[in-house]
């Protein structure tokens, strides 16, 4: 394997000239099996040259994972910095430990709300999925992970990386279990025992080694380790090299010489242990020893890790008797990387709750066949916790749901892409900004009038064409469409500037037109809350201006609109807004000489 660092610091970036030679970057580490697996270990600050190093050397569709051992900032802040993560065509996996209340893909979504980042983790462009790990083992391709809980104020786990017949261990951030291990002398005994047992034989060790013996009584319980504690685990576990890292911020070049100096003084001169401090950009490549010394000693450890489920998975509970629905929401939660588990009465879906802490409970609802609303009840007066839960109904009951402790409602019918954003938002704790539009009071009759007009499903037709061009040129839009919203979909009569003949009504920002029967304008889909989550704005073709004006038909029913589309956010305002009326007119007065 080959290992480079790019982030040694512990717990704020340090940049300058006095960290100049053991860098100032905060913990991110590359490594490299001999086939080419790429593995990340934390992203800290360190991140960010690492992923312009990956973009600038690394061909389309790129292939990585990324192990987090705990999501305290100095090991995820470079995570929004990284930019392999926002090419479409390339796979991350991301791994951290799984915690009580929330997942991984949660917690990484908290540093990135708009109060501290401008973006979230769904505008990455690469695909990713999130693991959540528990302690075990599990394979990235031709590396063997192995996972081990560490000492530390928050839930973070070392990693152990096994290929090519080496072996690299990361313990980042770990504090001594027996204070008196500090000074780096002492019986190594109980859990300090289990932690020299899950490094015993490394190639290379990377360990916490934030203090020195002297400094580490003031720290006592701050989750960190002396460097005599990282050095007398590396001799106890035969480690072959011992790479310090996680240097205090108040560490600087000169300091982290005499921290090693002491060390490398105090070392036994049987010792075989190479200890190094680690340096930014500094890499190190691990031979197998054609002897393998190191693996006849850890022989004598038999390993820690004979655990195999070191990958957890998040649930979302359904409680959905229609059985295409219930199919139809479990693909979207399996694409959302969520595992879909079910229950069929009231105490199983408690004692699910109870065990699985799943991120979201769905309960079907209607007045005749199931009494979601019931169960919603009993889910609340058993626990009562933050746990989203949402009713698959198809009419809204808002007072009811209140009394119940209904967090929010899913309406039938909905397209996939909609309960995909809906379910990620609800699971992410965030608000979902994509609101469908409402259904008008008087939609039979309005669809009966648009049917009457039998111009759905027509060829192109040059005196409406003609519209939408003007259209375009005038009001210097990329897009411009004669859109019309039947029972599902919009259709577009005419259109310039897009492929589409036509989409979901969910998706339709001309629906939000024929209900409220004015004209839209939005100035910047982003700032918008109705549309910022939509897959229009999202994806292609990436909506940030709109402006729709209503074609009302003379019984006051808005069959759809005459619209314009940018890529840029604008506005539209006074003399222009009554230009777009009068080819919104021109436009009607096609549609009704069809009849
Ligand atoms: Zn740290
Ligand atoms: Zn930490």
């Amino acid at each position: 394997m080959r290992v480079q660092f790019w982030g040694t610091r512990g717990s704020i970036a340090k940049p300058g000239p006095s960290t100049a030679r053991y860098g100032g970057n905060t913990s991110c580490i590359e490594v490299r099996s001999a086939r080419g697996t790429l593995v990340i270990i934390d992203c800290g600050t360190g991140a960010h040259p690492l992923g312009q190093h990956l973009l600038s050397t690394s061909a389309k569709g790129l292939r990585g994972h990324i192990l987090i051992s705990h999501t305290h900032w100095d090991h995820i802040q470079g995570i929004p910095f990284f930019a392999p993560l926002f090419v479409p065509g390339n796979r991350w996996d991301i791994y951290g430990p799984k915690g009580l209340d929330q997942s991984l893909r949660e917690t990484l979504a908290g540093q990135m709300q708009y109060t501290y980042f401008p973006i979230t983790p769904d505008q990455f462009g690469a695909t990713i999925h999130y693991h959540d790990l528990v302690e075990g083992t599990f394979a990235i391709d031709d590396i063997k992970v192995t996972t081990h809980y560490l000492n530390h104020p928050a839930l973070t786990l070392g990693y152990r990386l096994e290929a090519d017949d080496t072996t690299v261990v990361y313990c980042c951030d770990h504090e001594p279990y027996s204070r008196s291990l500090a000074g780096g002398r002492g019986d190594i005994a109980g859990q300090d025992l289990r932690h020299g047992k899950f490094i015993s034989g490394a190639d290379l060790l990377i360990h916490d080694a934030q203090y020195t013996a002297a400094e580490y009584p003031s720290k006592i319980g701050w989750g960190h380790s002396s460097a005599e504690y990282a050095v007398l685990l590396g001799q106890f576990a035969h480690v072959k090299k011992l790479a310090l890292t996680h240097y205090d911020p108040l560490r600087d070049d000169a300091a982290v010489d005499r921290v090693l100096t002491a060390i490398r003084k105090g070392l036994p001169a049987s010792s075989l242990i190479e200890v190094f401090a680690a340096a930014e950009g500094e890499i190190v490549e691990i031979q197998p020893s054609p002897s393998k010394p190191s693996k006849q000693r850890a022989a004598s450890f038999p390993a820690t890790v004979s655990l195999t489920p070191a990958l957890a998975k998040r649930s979302v509970l359904l409680g959905i008797t229609k059985a295409s629905t219930a199919e139809e929401l479990s693909e979207v939660i399996r694409a959302e990387g969520l595992r879909p588990s079910f229950f069929s009465t009231i105490d199983e879906a408690r004692n699910v709750i109870q065990k699985e802490h799943p991120s979201l409970v769905l309960l079907e609802h209607d007045r005749v066949r199931v009494d979601g609303m019931t169960t919603c009840r009993a889910i609340r007066q058993a626990r009562n916790d933050e746990t989203p839960v949402v009713i698959v109904a198809t009419q809204e009951d808002p007072d009811g749901g209140a009394a119940a402790g209904v967090s929010d409602w899913l309406i039938m019918p909905f397209t996939s892409s909609y309960a995909r954003t809906k379910i990620r938002a609800w699971v992410l704790r965030t608000e979902c900004r994509w609101i469908r539009a409402s259904i008008p009071d008087n939609e039979e009759g309005r669809i009966a009038a648009l049917h009457a007009l039998r111009i759905l499903d027509t060829e192109p037709e040059e005196r409406f064409d003609r519209v939408t061009r003007l259209a375009a040129a005038l009001f210097d839009v990329p897009v411009a469409v004669i859109s019309l919203v039947d029972e599902s979909r919009q259709w577009f009569k005419s259109r310039v500037g897009l492929d589409a003949k036509e989409s979901s009504r969910d998706v339709s920002f001309c629906a939000h037109a024929v209900y409220s029967r004015e004209p839209i304008i939005v100035s910047d889909t982003f700032q918008d809350k109705r549309f910022a989550d939509n897959p229009l704005v999202v994806d292609e073709p990436r909506i940030r201006f709109y402006a729709g004006y209503p074609l009302m038909l003379d019984d006051g029913n808005c069959i759809g609109t005459l619209c314009l589309i940018d890529v840029r956010p604008r506005t539209l305002e006074g003399p222009d807004l009554e230009r777009l009326h009068d080819l919104a007119d021109i436009a009607l007065r096609e549609i009704l000489a069809t009849r």
